[in-house]
């Protein structure tokens, strides 16, 4: 922090500079709000004196004009009569009245042409002054009363005044002269008591008009000038010239503060108003700050001294422990020094300070203890111990560490690590990790066992095995190594090794999984068929468990063998999987690991791909079974008989249609499956099915309780000699179809809007009925109907209820006519009519009276009604020699007939053609 360099050094130093500051500050914030209340007070003090002073200046000059005004009102009294014709004596008469004149400037007449007739100065120019047109002399002609001007400058002196006026009457009342005073504004004797009033040595007093025109002002040069003429702003001004009367503070316009008072006239209302600069009014509060100030400081210094004193006095025990403190660590002092009888916290502090230099003390002796102790277990360790610095010089070096490397502790402390025991080709390596080392204590190494090659002082290299470690010290760090000497150790690695290997060439060359799993379940030997069988990387198996390699779930299928082979069984399992998107089928050994103890060391595992012998099985085997599945689900009785009409084979269908379980087919005679009367039906069929034929028929049999159709086909199943040895017989379920099939007839013959017979159905039914007549002798007709204008309803309400008219008229018609007889929809609005049965001619035009009167009831088609007629053509039925074309060939004319008549009635026609 910047201000710390400002301070002083020492605590007592530090420590008076706040008291003084702290004085300073206080004295100064104390003194500064009191005198600037107080210098508020002053000024209302000050500015409610100069409003009071003002106003009484005010009623001084209101009292002036007054008596100014009152004189010259006595001016026409005295006035000798017939003055009014001679303006000789009016100067006369104006002389004679000492007593005005020094009231006034000087005082002129003029008659009521406004020329001048008098003046007390003649010395001033008279000869070109005329009142005339003069507001003031203008506005006392028309009053006749005395007036005070406004200020203007005076054309006779040419200075600048105001007027008062009286006007002197004649006898017959009407203004004879008009008196004029003025008043010079420029002479001292009319304002002179008001300047004496101004406040200070330089405010001032002026005078202004209603209007802001100034009338008495210091600078000579602004009167008769508009307040404004001067540029810039001041409020005071502005609230005055609206009305204000009192006192403010404002600025002037040259940006001056000052106090202004205001007040205005009672007999003008001219303004007079008062400025008191405030430098000047507050000038005795300006020196009352400063020396107030220089007291402040003063006692500051006062204080600052005392502070200095009483600090130094307390601040003394401190300095004694600080020498003490000093002297101990000098060595010239007991500890005991420390501690004091204060119970102050100096006291404390010395208490605090003597315990914890003790606690040191007592934590130097135990490191030093400890240091004994690490360096006896060193000396003794069974390992060598090398330790060195950042830079990578010895530090330690153990007793087994000369063993190891031929270098007694003195050649070997303070020289370089890799130049003693590193070997030439690794030293490189070996200085770049050690200034990561020294850097940031860390390293590839740190903190692992590896084996490394060292260097013995003889020039062999030696394999170690290396435990680093990392230790902060001054600084940087120290490398602590344990070094261990491994080579007969590694002498024997690597016979086991040599005898690994050839293992391992005679595993990876059988076409086959073998692997070694140990108790704990992990693999320890795999040889590279995994990697061609199973994808998998023999070497990144090893160490992992079944779980970690081929995941939870395989693992858990295999728990049971595993455990198996761990108890020490021989397990031979087929199994099949997907691997590498191709399924596999393994026979897979495990033969357990029996050590000479009796105890299960771990299993060897060999898997053989068994999957193209495996595939042939099962191609076989899934065949049938798809043919098996394919009859099975087949909608149709598939069996098999044999020449002795036995059941050989019987598929599903058997059990779902006929309730016989398919399984107790086999050899079961025919005849005892189908019944005697099926067995007979079917036998014809069968038999030349046997004599090499493909037969198809229709059988008729009952399936849950139904009559079903059933297409059935036998085929041959001939042998390559050309005999049969069985016959395939196969029986759809066709009663749906066949019910479809009567279905599309009927509708074939209905039609479908109406749902009456069309056509195909009256031309049966026709022939029919021509029979029955001709058999039983009934009499029987034919009505033709065609409904009256029928194009009209179209062609006004539209196609759909020209339908609306066709059904409900098919519906009439079928309401009016027996059962037995026949109503048929021919086309568009032609319908016929076959009666059957009837007693006699006549009754058929009674039946078509019926038709008609029914259908001329009203229709309520869309919303409203309607009424529809229709025409007949009736054609009695003669027997012989009658065809159906003739008879409907007659009763079609019938009907041509009855339109012609007017429609909405009937023609019989009796007569044949
Ligand atoms: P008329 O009294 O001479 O029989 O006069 P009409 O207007 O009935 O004339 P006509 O019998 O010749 O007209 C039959 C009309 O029926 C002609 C055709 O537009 C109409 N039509 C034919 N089939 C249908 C149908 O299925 N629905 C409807 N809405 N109109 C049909
Ligand atoms: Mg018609």
């Amino acid at each position: 922090m910047a201000i710390k360099g400002f301070l002083p050094r020492t605590l007592k130093s530090r420590m008076t500079t706040v008291v003084i500051l702290l004085v300073l500050a206080a004295t100064t914030i104390v003194t500064s709000v009191a005198l600037m209340l107080a210098e508020r007070d002053m000024k209302a003090v000050i500015g409610t004196q100069q409003y009071a002073v003002l106003s009484s200046a005010a009623a001084y000059v209101d009292e002036q004009l007054e008596a100014k005004r009152a004189i010259l009102a006595t001016l026409p009294e005295g006035l000798p009569v017939g003055i009014h014709t001679d303006p000789a004596a009016l100067q006369t008469a104006l002389k004679a009245r000492p007593a005005v004149h020094g009231e006034f400037f000087n005082i002129v007449a003029f008659d009521r042409n406004g020329a001048m007739v008098a003046t007390l100065r003649p010395d001033l120019n008279e000869n070109s002054v005329s009142a005339n047109a003069r507001p003031y002399f203008e506005q006392t002609l028309k009053t006749r009363k005395g007036l005070i001007s406004a200020p203007f400058i005076s054309r006779i002196s040419g200075r600048p005044v105001v007027l008062l006026t009286q006007p002197v009457l004649d006898s017959a009342g009407d203004v004879a002269f008009v008196i004029t005073g003025s008043i010079d504004l420029q002479k001292s004797d009319f304002f002179g008591p008001i300047n004496a009033l101004k406040p200070g040595q330089t405010g001032f007093m002026f005078i202004m008009t209603a209007g802001g025109i100034l009338i008495h002002h210091p600078t000579p040069s602004r009167l008769l000038q508009h307040i404004h003429a001067r540029p810039g702003t001041n409020k005071a001004t502005d609230m005055a010239l609206a009305g204000f009367e009192g006192w403010t503070e404002a600025q002037n316009k040259d940006g001056e503060p000052g106090i202004y008072a205001y007040r205005r006239l009672r007999t003008t209302q001219w303004i007079v108003g008062a400025r008191y600069p405030t430098a000047e009014a507050m000038a005795p509060m300006r020196a009352l700050r400063r020396q107030a100030m220089l007291a402040a400081t003063a006692f500051a210094a006062v204080a600052g001294v005392v502070a200095w004193l009483a600090i130094a006095r307390l601040m003394a025990p401190l300095e004694r422990l600080r020498g003490s403190l000093a002297r101990i660590r000098q060595g010239d002092s007991d500890l005991a020094a420390l501690r004091t009888s204060r119970r102050d916290e100096i006291g404390e502090l010395g208490d605090t300070l003597h315990a914890l230099m003790a606690e040191r003390a007592a934590a130097e002796q135990r490191t030093r203890d400890s240091e004994t102790l690490v360096r006896n277990i060193l000396e003794h360790a069974p390992d060598a111990f090398v330790s060195s610095d950042s830079d990578g010089n010895i530090t330690e070096w153990n007793a087994q560490a000369e063993q190891t490397f031929g270098w007694t502790r003195d050649e070997a402390v303070g020289r370089g690590v890799a130049g003693l025991i590193v070997p030439h080709k690794m030293r490189e390596a070996h200085n770049a990790g050690m200034r990561h080392f020294a850097r940031t204590g860390e390293g590839p190494i740190v903190n692992t066992r590896v084996r490394v090659t060292a260097l013995h002082r003889d020039g062999h290299e030696i394999p170690v095995e290396l435990s680093l470690g990392s230790v902060p010290h001054g600084g940087g760090f120290l490398a602590t190594a344990f070094l261990h000497d491994v080579s007969e150790r590694v002498a024997y690695e690597e016979r086991i090794a040599a005898g690994e290997r050839r293992a391992r060439v005679i595993a990876d060359s059988i076409p086959a999984l073998v692997a070694y799993i140990d108790r704990d379940l992990r693999y320890r030997f795999t040889n590279e068929h995994y990697q061609y069988l199973l994808g998998k990387d023999p070497r990144a198996m090893l160490g992992k468990t079944m779980a970690e390699v081929f995941g939870a779930e395989v693992a858990a299928d295999w728990q049971d063998k595993l455990d198996a082979a761990l108890r020490g069984e021989r397990i031979r399992v087929e199994r099949e999987r997907v691997e590498l998107g191709s399924q596999l089928h393994l026979m897979i050994d495990l033969v357990p690991d029996i050590g000479g103890d009796g105890e299960v060391a771990g299993f060897y595992l060999f898997a053989m791909d068994i999957t193209q012998r495996k595939n042939a099985e099962l191609t076989q085997a899934a065949s049938e079974k798809r043919l098996k599945l394919i009859t099975d689900h087949l909608p149709a009785l598939i069996s098999y008989v044999d020449s002795e009409h036995r059941m050989r084979f019987g598929n599903a269908t058997y059990q779902s249609w006929l309730g016989v379980d398919p399984a107790t087919l086999a050899a079961r005679p025919l005849l005892d499956v189908l019944g005697e009367r099926q067995y007979a039906k079917i036998k014809p069929y069968l038999e030349r099915a046997f004599r090499g034929e493909v037969v198809n028929f229709e059988l008729r049999a009952l399936l849950h309780g139904e009559v079903r159709t059933l297409e059935t086909t036998f085929v041959p199943d001939q042998r390559p000699d050309g005999g049969v040895a069985g016959v395939y017989a196969l029986n759809n379920d066709v009663s749906r179809l066949k019910a479809v099939e009567r279905q599309l007839n009927e509708l074939a013959r209905l039609d479908t809007l109406t749902g009456i017979p069309n056509r195909r159905r009256f031309e049966e039914v026709l022939g029919q009925a021509m029979d029955r007549s001709k058999r039983q002798g009934g009499a029987m007709a034919l009505a033709y109907l065609d409904i009256d204008n029928f194009k009209a309803i179209n062609d006004t309400l539209g196609h759909g209820a020209g339908d609306a008219v066709l059904k409900e008229f098919s519906s009439r018609l079928l309401r009016s006519v027996r059962a037995t007889d026949l109503v048929a929809r021919l086309a568009g609005d032609e319908f016929v009519i076959v009666f059957e049965h009837l007693s006699d001619g006549t009754e058929a035009a009674a039946l078509a009276g019926k038709i008609i009167a029914a259908v001329r009831e009203e229709m309520a088609i869309e919303d409203g009604t309607m009424v529809v007629t229709t025409s007949l053509g009736v054609a009695l039925y003669n027997g012989d020699g009658e065809t159906q074309a003739s008879l409907v060939a007659r009763a079609d004319t019938a009907l041509y007939a009855a339109k012609r008549q007017g429609r909405n009635c009937c023609v019989v026609d009796t007569v044949p053609a």
